[in-house]
C-alpha cells in the first residue's frame, strides 16, 4: 500500500507526447505541480500546448532538461517527487537502426529513469507506461496462450531487432524495470500496458505512429480497403485516466493490459463512414490477405510478409478485466474516440477533402 502525498510534486517524462500530454492536462487539472523534464527546454513550440493548459488550470508544470540517453539528467527534476510517471520512449515502425533509434532509448532509459529513483530518496512510486507490445509480438501468438486471451501474465517471446523491433524494445524495456524495481523496497512499480491509442491529443501535430495510423484511413492510403488486422485500441482520455489512478490508488500493482475494444483495422475504419465517407476516402472494403501479401512488402516496407502471415485475418483479444476491477477504468465507445480523433485531424488539415 503506497500513499502519496498530494501535496508534493510528481514527475512525468515524456510530456510532450501524444500519451502524456492528457495525463498532464490531468494533473494540472488537479492542481499537481508537474515536473516535466524535457529534452528541449527552450522549444516553445514544443512546450504550447502545455503551457496553455497550465495557464488555465489550478495547477504548474516546470520543464528541466533531460535526455533518456544521458545518465543523470532526471535528477534535478525528480527531486521531491513521491511519485513517478515515466512515458517517455520512441514509438515509431519505420526505423533504420532498431537498437540505436528503439531499443537503447526505451531499456537504457527506464534503467536511467529508475536508477534515479533509487538515488532520490522521495520516491515511492513508480509508474510505468509498457505497452501491450510487452504481451505480445502478433496476432499469431493469441493460439499460444493458455485460454486464448491475452493476459497480464503473459510476455512478448516472439519479437526481435529483426521482426517488430518496436514491441521487441517495449518488452526488454519493461523487463528491464522489474529487475530493477526487485533491487530495492523504497518504491513500487505500477505498469500499464495500453493496447493502440487513440482519440484526440493535446498537440492535434504530434508525432506518435497512432496519428499516422488513423490519418492513412482518410488521406487516400487505404481507399482500396483496409486490412483486417486485429488490435486492441484505447482512447487517450481513457488511458490518462488509468495512469492517473495507477499513481495514486494505494493498492495498486503489478501489469495492467488498459484496452477499451478488441477490433480491428478495417472495423475501426466503418465507424468513420457515416460522417466522413462522402468526403474522404474512407475505406470501404477488406482488403484480401493475398494482396496484401503480393503487394504489401513493395508499398511499405515494415509490411514484411511474416508479418502479414502472422497478423492479417487474425484477431486480438485481450483481457481488460484486471484494469477495471482494480483501477475502475472505465471505456468509450470506438465509435466515440475515432471520429473525435478524425475530427481534430479534419480540423487541422491533417486528412484533406477530395475533389
Ligand atoms: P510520442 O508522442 O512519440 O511520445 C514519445 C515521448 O518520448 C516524447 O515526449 C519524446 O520527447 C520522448 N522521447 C523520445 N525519445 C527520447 C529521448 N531520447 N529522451 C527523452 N525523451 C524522449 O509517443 P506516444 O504514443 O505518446 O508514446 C508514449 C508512450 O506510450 C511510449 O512509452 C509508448 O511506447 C507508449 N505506448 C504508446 C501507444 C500508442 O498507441 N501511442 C500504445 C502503447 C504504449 P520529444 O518530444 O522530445 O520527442
Amino acid at each position: 500500500m503506497t500513499k502519496i502525498d498530494n501535496s508534493a510534486p510528481v514527475m512525468v517524462t515524456g510530456a510532450t507526447g501524444y500519451v502524456a500530454g492528457l495525463l498532464v492536462k490531468k494533473l494540472l487539472e488537479e492542481g499537481f505541480t508537474v515536473h516535466a523534464p524535457v529534452r528541449d527546454p527552450n522549444n516553445p513550440e514544443k512546450l504550447k500546448y502545455l503551457n496553455e493548459i497550465a495557464a488555465a488550470t489550478p495547477g504548474k508544470v516546470k520543464y528541466f532538461k533531460a535526455d533518456l540517453l544521458e545518465e543523470g539528467s532526471y535528477a534535478e527534476a525528480m527531486t521531491g517527487c513521491e511519485l513517478v510517471f515515466h512515458t517517455a520512449s520512441p514509438f515509431k515502425v519505420n526505423v533504420k537502426d532498431p537498437r540505436r533509434e528503439l531499443v537503447d532509448p526505451a531499456k537504457l532509459g527506464t534503467r536511467n529513469v529508475l536508477e534515479e529513483a533509487n538515488r532520490t530518496p522521495s520516491v515511492k512510486r513508480v509508474v510505468l507506461t509498457s505497452s501491450c507490445a510487452a504481451i505480445y509480438g502478433d496476432n499469431a501468438d493469441l493460439q499460444k496462450t493458455p485460454d486464448g486471451v491475452f493476459t497480464e501474465e503473459i510476455w512478448n517471446t516472439s519479437s526481435s531487432l529483426a521482426h517488430n523491433p518496436y514491441s521487441y524494445s517495449k518488452t526488454v524495456a519493461e523487463k528491464e524495470a522489474w529487475k530493477i524495481n526487485e533491487t530495492q523496497s523504497r518504491w513500487d512499480l505500477v505498469v500499464i500496458n495500453p493496447t493502440l491509442v487513440i482519440g484526440p491529443g493535446i498537440n492535434p501535430h504530434a508525432t506518435s505512429e497512432s496519428y499516422s495510423i488513423i490519418r492513412q484511413m482518410g488521406d487516400g492510403t487505404l481507399k482500396a480497403g483496409a486490412p483486417k488486422w486485429g488490435f486492441g485500441v484505447v482512447d487517450v482520455r481513457d488511458l490518462a485516466e488509468a495512469h492517473f489512478r495507477a499513481g495514486f490508488k494505494p493498492e495498486a500493482k503489478g501489469r495492467h493490459i488498459i484496452s477499451g475494444h478488441n477490433t480491428d483495422i478495417f472495423a475501426m475504419s466503418r465507424t468513420l463512414l457515416d460522417k466522413y465517407g462522402k468526403d474522404f476516402p474512407i475505406p470501404r472494403k477488406a482488403l484480401p490477405k493475398w494482396l496484401l501479401w503480393l503487394i504489401g512488402p513493395m508499398v511499405d516496407k515494415t509490411m514484411t510478409r511474416k508479418i502479414i502471415a502472422r497478423n492479417i485475418n487474425l484477431p486480438w483479444k485481450g483481457d481488460n478485466s484486471k484494469g477495471i476491477r482494480e483501477l475502475g477504468v472505465s471505456y468509450r465507445p470506438l465509435a466515440e474516440s475515432m471520429n473525435d480523433f478524425f475530427q481534430q485531424m479534419v480540423d487541422n488539415g491533417l486528412v484533406k477533402k477530395a475533389g
